[in-house]
């Protein structure tokens, strides 16, 4: 069963190799921006609260996520496994996920790190035209990132965990083949 968390910079295309992965290996595909870009489109608690901290590029609180991605790694069936894409964010995140994965007996994680350079990020992002992707959102994304973000690849390491590193550079189909390869 495939245990894999997407991890990457904004842009790096975490959503679209995550979707093609997915379909591919028939897995649960599990987009924390997603659940949240829903929740806000349908005006819920949760959409109300995540709204402005969305368009302003910060993070939702780790309690509130934490309990999104449990629930949802209980609620629902994956007999292929399941692809995590946006989270874990923070090293809060990640503790949290490892005893998730500890309770429901997941040992063999991995995470995959797509990477490019930030000029490249950048102009991807701009083009892709989110609500949350103007310039200084996507600045403010950038700075939590580095900050937050990051870290949580230090952590999978210090765990021993698998981590595949891959260049997030060229043709969407062709970095897929590449990432499959690589599972
Ligand atoms: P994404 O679609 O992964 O780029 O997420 C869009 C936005 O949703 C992020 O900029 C955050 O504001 C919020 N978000 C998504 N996943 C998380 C998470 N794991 N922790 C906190 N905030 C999140």
């Amino acid at each position: 069963m495939y245990q894999l968390i997407i991890f990457g910079p904004p842009g790096a295309g975490k959503g679209t190799q995550a979707q093609l992965i997915s379909e591919k290996l028939n897995l649960f595909h599990l987009s924390t921006g997603e659940v949240l870009r829903k929740a806000v489109s349908e005006k819920t608690e949760l959409g109300l609260k995540a709204k402005e901290i969305i368009k302003k590029g910060k993070l939702v609180p780790d309690d509130i996520m934490n309990e999104i991605v449990k629930d949802a790694l209980i609620n629902n069936r994956f007999e292929n496994g399941f692809i995590l894409d946006g989270f874990p964010r923070t090293v809060e995140q990640a503790k949290a996920l490892s005893d998730i994965f500890e309770e429901l007996g997941f040992k063999d994680i991995k995470v995959l790190h797509l990477n490019t350079d930030e000029d490249e990020l950048v102009k991807r992002l701009l083009l892709r035209g989110r609500h949350d992707d103007t310039e200084q959102t996507i600045r403010h994304r950038f700075k939590v990132y580095t900050d937050s973000t990051e870290p949580v690849l230090e952590y999978y390491k210090n765990n021993d965990d698998d981590i595949l590193s891959i260049k997030g550079v060229g043709e969407i189909e062709e970095i897929n083949e590449i990432v499959l390869s690589m599972l």
